[in-house]
């Protein structure tokens, strides 16, 4: 392929796509006092603004005032709660929606120093990239275009009106009967909300579990509180065809709905805007192929967040934002890479599961032995209280205090991820976990908990008889 670079470039970098990913470079490089153009073909924000993290919480949050509601019958509230309008719910979709666009707005990168420009970026050269037609070029790129849903190949289901997460926010009302295909992460947490708001949920996963990539008592514990809250869980169920109105399932049953939404997975958004005639391949799971310092085989074109993987989240897609506009800017001095190994990850069904590290499925997968330290709520004081179930699970080196990976299944398990993050990262094994103090009662102490747990498999079994002895001895 011979491309001619040019002599002098119009801009230090381009950033394509306005993402969680593209955003946090645009922003990095303007800071670092560089020529910066973001371009963004859709809305600013992206997805997580516009079709994920931002409307779907803010869904669970409307769903869960419901709940609370309907709990506090337990409460002594006298009488039953009344019919839920989920319209209002919607409304509240929207308004944190706008409430939170400002940020990534164009006014505000634009204030900020970032060129913006609304239209389609095409990738023309390794160093030029045409904006609806008009070429600029640049000394880096940085592509952030994001990913798209997955659409299975079922017959019938193109002619079927379905919805994914892209499409879904346009409802102004939970439908009477929803049908969700996928049990990943969207699928558990949509069918938990609309279930709380009114609909008749069912949740088809073909795989045997769900939430796939947690260990089995997560998966159990997913389900049993989906099932809590009303959604029907159909596992190990393949989908024969779709018609306009149902399901027809591969063992002769059907499920009728009055709106389905498809959420089987999402896939990198990368055709179409001039990667393959400059030959930059993808790897077996379609995302774009990247060093592990984000560089294509072109190595002043980055590619960065759900479009080259392996994560799909917001703060992995942001962390991958800043890297690689730092790489980009100062090639040749020291690079960033991110560190795949402690990412956070959080799904956001009621009770949230946090994970981190390795699972024990992929510890055995991998031939690595851990030891599980296992914590559950039920002896929590402020979970008592709160009347909330949960648990939280800590692998270990067998004899070592340093953490291989953590689950929580409680409320808040997201923030309370943060503290085992932050050991993961800075070495801090579970005997320094257990040595720090933290407010009674709450959650954070299970933290602590489950770190005493640990010390106690661990105590020092040749000590403690002479320390018997020693006091024994003391008493005179
Ligand atoms: C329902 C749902 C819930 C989610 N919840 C969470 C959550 O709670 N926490 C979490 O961490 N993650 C969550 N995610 C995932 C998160 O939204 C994504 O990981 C994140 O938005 C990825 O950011 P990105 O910048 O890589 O891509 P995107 O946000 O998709 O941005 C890519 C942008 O590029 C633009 N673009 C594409 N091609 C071009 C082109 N040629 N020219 C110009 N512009 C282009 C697109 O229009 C888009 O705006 C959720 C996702 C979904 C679907």
């Amino acid at each position: 392929m011979a491309f001619q670079r040019p002599r002098r470039f119009d801009r230090n970098l381009i950033v394509i796509g306005a993402g969680s990913a593209g955003l946090v470079a645009a922003l990095v490089a303007a800071k670092l006092g560089a020529k910066v153009t973001l371009v963004e073909a859709n809305a600013m924000g992206g997805d997580c603004l516009n079709t994920g993290c931002v409307p779907s919480k803010a869904l669970i949050h409307a769903a869960k005032l419901v709940a609370d509601a309907r709990g506090a019958e337990r409460a002594g509230l006298l009488g039953p709660v009344g019919p839920v309008d989920s319209a209002a719910a919607f409304a509240h979709v929207r308004a944190a929606i706008e409430a939170i666009g400002p940020h990534d707005s164009v006014e505000r990168y634009r204030s900020l120093g970032v060129d913006v420009r609304l239209g389609h970026a095409h990738i023309t050269s390794p160093w030029t990239v045409a904006i609806d037609g008009a070429e600029l070029s640049t000394r880096a790129i940085v592509v952030a275009t994001g990913a798209e849903p997955v659409v299975p190949d079922i017959p019938g289901l193109a002619d079927s009106f379905f919805l994914t997460s892209e499409t879904l926010w346009r409802l102004h009302r939970a439908p009477a009967r929803l049908a969700i295909l996928g049990g990943g992460p969207v699928g558990c947490e949509l069918a938990q909300a609309f279930s709380r708001l009114g609909s008749a949920v069912t949740l088809v996963q073909r795989g045997a579990r769900l939430l796939p990539r947690e260990d089995d008592a997560v998966s159990a514990f997913v389900r049993e509180r989906l099932e809590a809250d009303g959604v029907r869980v159909l596992t190990g169920a393949t989908v024969a065809s779709v018609t306009r109105s149902e399901l027809r399932m591969g063992d002769e049953s059907s499920v009728p709905f009055d709106s389905l939404v498809v959420a089987v997975g999402r896939k990198a958004r990368t055709a179409g805007f001039g990667l393959e005639e400059l030959g930059i391949n993808r790897t077996e799971a379609g995302t774009i192929a990247v060093t592990a310092y984000l560089q294509t085989r072109w190595k002043n074109i980055y590619a960065v967040g759900d479009a080259a993987g392996p994560f799909q989240y917001t703060h992995a897609a942001g962390q991958q934002g800043w890297m690689a506009a730092v790489n980009a800017l100062f090639w040749g001095l020291p690079r960033l890479r991110p560190d795949n190994g402690a990412i956070p990850a959080v799904t956001f069904t009621d009770p949230e599961i946090a994970r981190i590290g390795l699972t024990e499925r992929e510890a055995a997968a991998r031939g690595v032995k851990v030891v599980v330290t296992h914590y559950g709520l039920a002896d929590l004081d402020r979970a008592i209280v709160d009347e909330a179930p949960g648990f939280i699970r800590v692998l270990t080196a067998p004899g070592r205090d340093r953490i291989l990976g953590a689950t929580i299944a409680a409320p808040r398990a997201g923030d309370m991820l943060a503290e085992v993050a932050l050991a993961m990262r800075r070495g801090i094994g579970l005997k320094g976990l257990f040595g720090s103090l933290r407010a009674y009662p709450t959650y954070s102490e299970a933290v602590g908990a489950v770190a005493g747990r640990w010390r106690e498999g661990n105590a020092p079994t040749r000590v403690l008889p002479w320390l018997a002895r020693l006091h024994a001895w003391r008493l005179g």
